[in-house]
């Protein structure tokens, strides 16, 4: 368990991963501080790429292994299991940051022009590395700025912060047809779960089958029609 708020946080929000066997190789950090921390992270592991659907997917070899096997029981069944996009398996750390600047950059220039946050912190924060900016913007939202999407709740529940994606422990794919309850039970009948509430196309490997995963420490959260498996924390 982190020491910090910020790790603790994060640990909540996407720390199911931790609990991934089966060949798996889960993170050995809630974030990664930079890249070169997921470069060494990512070297070590045993990887796999495929061509699925229209684009090239890589992930560890033992998600790839059962991914291979959900999408011909999906074919069994007429159904497809396919990527979103060519960034839907593994991410690099610079994606990550891509992605947080896309929240935090609109989030500054609202919150500046409600004038709720200075120019001048805005910048200093700005400056600082992604790593450094996670707590600062969680501390923002802690006194209502957020930094979603729609600057209505926390950028959490919109993009993972730098260094924590799943994607970058090559354990996530982001599946077109995540609203078909059927690709859903066979994702899950492969060691394929929903852990991110607020991420609907979100895929994380786990590993291992459903009735074992309270065992491990995750609760069920069933939302909208869906079931989550997040940190019993
Ligand atoms: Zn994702």
């Amino acid at each position: 368990m982190p020491a910090d708020i910020v790790g603790q946080r994060i640990l909540k929000e996407y720390g199911a991963l931790f609990v991934a066997r089966g060949g798996a190789i889960p993170p050995n950090t809630p974030i990664f501080k930079n890249e070169s921390e997921v470069f060494a992270f990512q070297a070590k592991l045993s990887k796999s790429s495929e061509k699925l659907g229209a684009f090239n997917i890589e992930l560890q070899s033992a998600a790839m292994k059962w991914l291979k096997k959900a999408i011909a029981e999906a074919a069994q069944n007429n159904l497809t299991i396919t990527p979103r996009g060519a960034d839907s398996g593994k991410r690099d750390y610079s994606q990550t940051i891509e992605l947080w600047s896309s929240r935090v950059e609109p989030g500054f220039t609202h919150w500046v022009g409600e004038g709720k946050l200075s120019l001048s912190e805005a910048s200093r924060i700005r400056a600082l590395s992604p790593f450094e900016q996670v707590t600062e913007i969680l501390t923002l939202e802690s006194q209502g700025m957020f930094f979603s999407k729609d600057l209505s709740k926390s950028i959490v529940y919109s993009v993972a912060p730098p260094g924590t994606s799943q994607h970058l422990s090559m354990l996530a794919l982001d599946v077109s047809e995540h609203k078909n309850a059927v690709v859903r039970g066979i994702l899950a009948k492969f060691g394929w779960f929903q852990t991110v509430v607020s991420d609907l196309p979100h895929f994380t490997f786990l590993g291992v089958s459903e009735n074992q995963l309270s065992g491990l420490g995750l609760k069920k959260v069933t939302d909208g029609g869906r079931i989550f498996w997040l940190p019993n924390l």
